[in-house]
Formats: C-alpha cells, sequence, structure tokens
C-alpha cells in the first residue's frame, strides 16, 4: 500500500480556503469582543451570494447588519447567551440583505479557543445555509396536511404494495378505524364483498396505465355496518415515473344511496297498504309471463274488488273504508304463497299473479281468499266481501290480454250476485 501523505502547512490552508471558497454555505468568522462586536473578520464567496454585501462591506462590520425587525429575538437572545459562555450555537432566523429582501437561515456558531489559553475564546466561526426553500416546502406541506386532516371526506394513502400509510381523520370518523389500527393494513379491511371481481380487476388495469379510477364502493365500516363511497384512486409517481403512493378520496355517499333506494320502494310501492302498485305488479306480470313461456308452466291471475264499497265508505267514512283495505291486504297476504304476488291494481281492486298455477288450482285459491275476505273482522259491524275473477295464461296472451280477462272473469262474478268466483 503506497503510504498516506497528510497534507501540511502552506499547503493545507490553501486548499482548506479554496474549500471554504467554494461553499454554497456562507462562512463568517469574526473576533470574540462580544461587547464592541463582535466584528466580522472573514467572510466567503457564499455570504456574498447569499446576502448581497461585498466582502469589502462586510469587513469590520458586527453580523447584526443582517439582522431586521422579523430576526426573532428570543433566538438571537439564545444565541448571545451559549456564545457568552464560549459554547456552540445552532438556530434558526429570519435575515435581511443588503437590498432589504429577507430570507430563512440556519447557522451554527462554533468558538475557537485560544492556542495557548484553552478557556480563552478568540474567535467565532459561523456557517449559514438558506432554508428559505425548506421553509417554503415545509410550510406547503403544513398546509396541505392541514387541509387533509380537516377534509370532510375521507382520504387514505397507500404504498405501492398497498399498505396503509396514510388516513385522514375523516377516514377515522367515517369509518370507525383509528389511524393506529389503519396504518399497516390493506384496505381490504373495508372490503364488503358486494363488489365482484371484475371491478377490482378494472380498478387495477386503471391504476396499471397511471390513470385515477373512480367508482362506487360499498364498504364496511369497523362495527360491520355498510357505507356507500364514492371513492376515487389516484397513482402517484416519482420523477423516474415509479408509483410511490396510491391516494384514495372519498365521499360518504350512503344517504343519497339509502334515498334513492327509498324513492325507488316508493315509486313500487302502494302507500296506503304497502303491497306492490299497478306499476310494480306490471313489471313482475311481464317478467313472470316471460318465465312461464320459456319453460313452459302455468301462469294464472286472480283479481277482486269489494263489493259496494262506495256504499261502506258512505255509510262509516272514508278513514274506516281505509282500515278495510288495510286489514283485507293482511288478509290475503297471508292467504298466499311466497311466490305469489299481490297488489293494488287500483282503488279497491287488488290483483294476483299466481305462478305455476293452473286456472282450476288459482279458482280454488280464489274461493279460500273469498271465503277470508268475508270472515275477516273489521270495526264494522257488516262484512266485508270481494267478487273475484280467475283466469290462466293461453298462447299469445299478452299483459294486456290476461288483465282484461281477467277483468272480464271478476266483472262476470259481480253480474252473478258477488261474493263469489268466477274462472274464465
Ligand atoms: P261494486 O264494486 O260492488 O260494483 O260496488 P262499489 O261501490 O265497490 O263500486 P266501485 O268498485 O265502482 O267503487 C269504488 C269505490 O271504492 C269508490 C270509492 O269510494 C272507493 N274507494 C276507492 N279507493 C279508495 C280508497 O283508497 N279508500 C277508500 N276508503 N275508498 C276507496
Ligand atoms: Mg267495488
Ligand atoms: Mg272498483
Amino acid at each position: 500500500m503506497p503510504p498516506i501523505s497528510f497534507i501540511e502547512g502552506f499547503e493545507k490552508l490553501r486548499l482548506l480556503d479554496a474549500a471554504i471558497e467554494q461553499s454554497h454555505n456562507s462562512v463568517v468568522i469574526t473576533d470574540a469582543d462580544l461587547d464592541a462586536g463582535p466584528r466580522i473578520i472573514y467572510v466567503n464567496a457564499g455570504f456574498e451570494r447569499m446576502t448581497g454585501y461585498t466582502r469589502e462591506e462586510a469587513l469590520g462590520q458586527t453580523p447584526r447588519m443582517l439582522q431586521g425587525p422579523a430576526t426573532s429575538r428570543a433566538v438571537l437572545d439564545r444565541m448571545r447567551g451559549a456564545l457568552a459562555c464560549g459554547e456552540c450555537f445552532d438556530g434558526e432566523a429570519i435575515n435581511y440583505r443588503k437590498d432589504g429582501s429577507w430570507y430563512y437561515v440556519r447557522w451554527h456558531i462554533s468558538p475557537v479557543h485560544s492556542q495557548e489559553d484553552e478557556r480563552r475564546v478568540t474567535h467565532f466561526v459561523s456557517v449559514q445555509q438558506d432554508i428559505s426553500e425548506d421553509r417554503r416546502r415545509d410550510d406547503q406541506l403544513r398546509l396541505l396536511s392541514t387541509a387533509l386532516e380537516v377534509s370532510a371526506d375521507p382520504v387514505l394513502i397507500t404504498d405501492p404494495e398497498g399498505t396503509i400509510t396514510y388516513v385522514n381523520a375523516a377516514f377515522e370518523d367515517q369509518t370507525g378505524y383509528s389511524r393506529n389500527e389503519a396504518q399497516g393494513q390493506n384496505p381490504r379491511i373495508l372490503k364488503s364483498g358486494q363488489q365482484d371481481a371484475a371491478f377490482y380487476q378494472e380498478l387495477w388495469a386503471t391504476l396499471k396505465r397511471g390513470e385515477a379510477f373512480r367508482g362506487e364502493f360499498v364498504n364496511r365500516r369497523r362495527d360491520g355496518s355498510l357505507m356507500h363511497m364514492e371513492q376515487s384512486i389516484s397513482p402517484v409517481t416519482n420523477a423516474e415515473g415509479e408509483v410511490t403512493h396510491y391516494v384514495s378520496i372519498g365521499k360518504d355517499v350512503t344517504d343519497r344511496v339509502r334515498m334513492e333506494e327509498e324513492i325507488r320502494r316508493l315509486a313500487h310501492t302502494d302507500w296506503l297498504t304497502g303491497l306492490a302498485n299497478r306499476l310494480s305488479l306490471g313489471n313482475t306480470l311481464e317478467s313472470e309471463m316471460e318465465r312461464s313461456r320459456r319453460y313452459g308452466r302455468p301462469l294464472s291471475l286472480i283479481m277482486f274488488d269489494i263489493d259496494h264499497f262506495k256504499d261502506f265508505n258512505d255509510d262509516y267514512g272514508h278513514e274506516t273504508g281505509d282500515e278495510v283495505l288495510k286489514r283485507l291486504a293482511v288478509t290475503v297476504r297471508e292467504g298466499l304463497r311466497e311466490a305469489d304476488s299481490l297488489g293494488r291494481w287500483g282503488g279497491e281492486e287488488f290483483l294476483v299473479v299466481v305462478p305455476e298455477t293452473s286456472g282450476s288450482g288459482a279458482e280454488a285459491m280464489a274461493e279460500k281468499l273469498r271465503k277470508a275476505v268475508a270472515a275477516m273482522e273489521t270495526s264494522c259491524p257488516i262484512s266485508v266481501t270481494a267478487s273475484f275473477g280467475v283466469t290462466e295464461m293461453r298462447p299469445g296472451d299478452t299483459p294486456k290480454s290476461l288483465t282484461r280477462r281477467v277483468d272480464e272473469a271478476m266483472y262476470q262474478a259481480k253480474e252473478a250476485g258477488r261474493n263469489r268466483v268466477v274462472l274464465l
């Protein structure tokens, strides 16, 4: 091994001087006279660039020339205390350039001790770094992270492997998972099982293309309840184009979805009896006719209308009439099978779609229902009866022809004296 040669004497000084001159940082050397000074005895080129003062202007001055109204008094007091005790000092404050503009500086001051007397400080060496850009970035980051924290919408950030690295307060509130519980987990903890494999394939395909994915998720909260979230998930890439994070911003739309469900339910439900309304029953009839045709299975309809209901209303009042309608709905529903669909077709007219049943089978069912209605107890002294029409679907029937025929059967039951069943 070649011997290591140490640089010594004048050569060493020359090299150190060159190193300091090239430093991006500002280097200031002062004497140690804290009362009158300290006076600047050396500044490097970095100082000139940072402050706008030339070497000639700085020499003999005190570093106080860099201080101004916004320079922290507390930091300066701490600095003076440290220097008076001959200690090192680290601090950050605002300094001013020659042109009056300011910058953030971080500086480190070391006392230089006398070679003869270790206790005596002869100089101070101060190295200063402009940290304005760091500060601006910090401020910006603080601003953005505060915005995330106070956002009403839940935010979740994962690493490229999908491990959660950050969740905001709204996420904690709305999912029930605390930050500590969520961090280190996979967003799978929110999975409700309501999205199929195709949904996730689409999600990953979109993210792998480097695009944002937007979709409605059904998530499971910590307590097991479900929440609907409109979520947008975006990949975040670094300068090399590699994904460093995925950011997901959600919006709880549970209330909206529930409201939509309720509106849909209301649109298909009769407000008085809670039965299917005509619209809904019409849909059921169409799909049952389709099914019956496809599988070659019988399908029948039962339609019934309360007898002399107008007189009933006139004698006992409309409200009592309403009660009878509700009571009747319950009674008839109880007399049907799960597969039968009962709905309110008109004012006091009801329709039952009876799958897998022939006309004669439905006729027997209607007879049973007729008896149940006649035996029904109401708040009125007289019994309520209804007239029933029954028919079975025939080849070539449309929903219209089928309902017209069952209506005709019911009309014949009325004609024949009411409180009876007619099969047509
Ligand atoms: P029938 O059917 O035996 O020929 O005689 P009806 O008196 O029942 O005659 P119709 O079916 O034409 O009369 C319908 C009556 O039903 C009119 C109205 O007073 C009553 N009605 C219809 N919808 C409601 C309702 O929602 N509540 C109440 N209370 N009555 C209703
Ligand atoms: Mg009637
Ligand atoms: Mg009627």
